[in-house]
């Protein structure tokens, strides 16, 4: 509500993948259908497993 938005940034969203079983802000937002998947980013669990080990290289 507002002129000021926010944006996730696909680089560094793992759909949750090393943290939670579902994406969390979906299921946080009291909104249905604001947080939505980019149909040009479509990546698999496991490429989305490697950016969360990339994103915390220290475990
Ligand atoms: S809460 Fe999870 S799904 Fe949502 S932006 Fe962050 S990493 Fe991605």
């Amino acid at each position: 509500m507002g002129d000021e938005f926010y944006e996730i940034d696909g680089d560094r969203c793992t759909k949750c993948i090393g943290h939670y079983d579902a994406p969390t802000c979906q299921q946080v937002c009291p909104i249905d259908n604001t947080i939505i998947v980019d149909p040009q980013r479509t990546e698999s669990n496991e490429h989305l497993w490697d950016k969360f080990v990339g994103l915390h290289p220290a475990g």
